[in-house]
């Protein structure tokens, strides 16, 4: 007679994550609410903060490889989960030994819960309490992304920070839907750390929303500092919309002095060089954004001149011998004129060279902020910054109280308003906030 067959087996709920996490944060100086600190991510014992991290697709930036990534000095790339997940999608990824190997990238990733390009690019894509379902534009089926689908995704892909999946609403959104998606988040939240199987090797973190109501902030971040325990790092989400920066800086303000200080704090989607200082002086730690990839494809080149940027397709450069910026470091610099990239970016393209003349700046940017909070010559920074890319005392008004909160009230703006009447830069990427293909 057979032994009667064992009880079924009770699939085991997964432990959320806790602590310890495969994750160490050391502030090293601070300058006020200011901090440079050592991340130490299990690809990248050394990432540095505050850090910028540059958007690639599929782990590696368009055209640049990875060892010029790390010649750039870069500690850490951005991943799409989205994209990642159409090509080569989740269960190739995991054969392939996941997106360090697929990418040949040795240092650290994060990885997006794919949540935002579903809502912002896909028209057709639905929301309910179960996910975002959306038509997938590879065969035309109905897709369901879930917060169980996007961190299964995510364990398969293998980064050492993952992002949870939350309900992403437009800062531009207002009314009840703002704290619907908040409280969602939070529930959201829960399910991503149930479903996270790789708790020793990657890092899941939290991601605020409450729109622009600092009540509904609040009372987001008091339900996960509840789950505190298990939440190795937080982001703040749901700003670099559009929103009006008078609303943006304060979010910002706001949660850099209500989330726990022992964490790092990744304010995702700013990459202005102008925002990246600004909201470094508030806290932040991490930044991502399409931004210096973007710009360069068409011909912009970020540098210390008045309003921060060089547009290269301008005739004005047709004949130039300089380099972009002599101070720069970068083989673009080194080796390619003015004149010859004006050439490439009008006839040829040179998206890449520009692109990695502008990711080179974004590191030297992020290394001479850190270099002032450790030097404790911040203020100095700051004001260099200002007279260099708005000589005409036409720093924005929101960055100007932004610093001002920050505990840099004396910026000699006043001397600088004097000198010539103040005058708004437009933002130089207007133009190109629509093209937003893969990075
Ligand atoms: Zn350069």
């Amino acid at each position: 007679m057979s032994a009667p067959p064992p009880p079924a087996a009770v699939a085991p709920a997964a432990p959320p994550q806790q602590a310890p996490f495969p994750l160490t944060f050391t502030v090293h100086a601070t300058w006020n609410k200011a901090r440079v600190a050592t991340l130490s991510l299990p690809h990248n014992p050394r990432c540095r903060t505050p850090m910028f991290m540059p958007v690639g697709t599929q782990g590696a930036i368009k055209g640049l490889t990875a060892q010029q990534m790390e010649d750039l000095d870069v500690d850490l790339i951005l991943g799409n989960t989205y994209f990642l997940s159409l090509r080569p999608g989740g269960e190739a990824m995991e054969k392939l030994g996941g997106l360090h190997k697929f990418a040949s990238w040795r240092r650290a990733m994060l990885t997006d819960s794919g949540g935002f390009q579903m809502v912002s690019l896909l028209d057709l894509s639905e929301l309910t309490e179960e996910g975002v379902s959306f038509i997938s534009p590879v065969d035309g089926t109905r897709m369901l992304l879930t917060p169980e689908k996007s961190i299964q995704i995510q364990n398969q892909i293998g980064a050492d920070v993952m992002m949870a999946l939350d309900d992403v609403v437009s800062s531009l959104t207002t009314g009840p839907r703002v704290e619907e998606a908040m409280h969602r988040t939070i529930r959201w939240l829960d399910r991503c750390y149930a479903a996270h199987k790789r708790p020793t090797e990657q890092n899941l973190f939290a991601i605020v929303q409450g729109g622009l109501d600092p009540r509904l902030r609040t009372m987001c971040m008091a339900e996960m500092k509840k789950r505190d325990g298990h939440i190795p790092g937080y982001a703040i989400g749901g700003l670099s919309g559009g929103e009006d920066k008078n609303l943006f800086w304060r979010v910002v303000h706001q949660c850099t002095s209500e989330l726990p200080q022992n964490k790092p704090r990744y304010l995702m989607g700013v990459g202005y060089p102008l925002d990246l200082l600004v909201c470094s002086a508030l806290g932040v730690d991490m930044f991502d954004c399409v931004y210096p990839c973007r710009t360069a494809r068409f011909g912009t080149a970020l540098a210390d001149c008045p309003g921060g940027v060089i547009h290269l397709r301008s005739d004005k450069f047709a004949l130039s011998k300089e380099p972009i910026d002599a101070q720069c470091h970068c083989m673009v610099c080194h080796e390619y004129t003015m004149g010859r990239l004006h050439q490439l970016a009008c006839h040829e393209g040179g998206a890449e060279l520009i692109t990695m003349h502008n990711i080179a700046y974004q590191m030297r940017h992020m290394q001479r902020i850190r270099d002032a909070i450790k030097g404790g010559t911040f203020p100095d920074l700051v004001r260099y910054f200002i007279r260099t890319l708005h000589p005409k005392g036409d720093l924005p008004t929101w960055a100007k109280d932004a610093l001002e909160a920050a505990g840099l009230p004396d910026l000699g703006l006043e001397e600088l308003r004097q000198m010539a009447p103040p005058k708004e830069i437009p933002t130089p990427v207007q133009e190109e906030a629509k093209d937003d293909d893969e990075e």
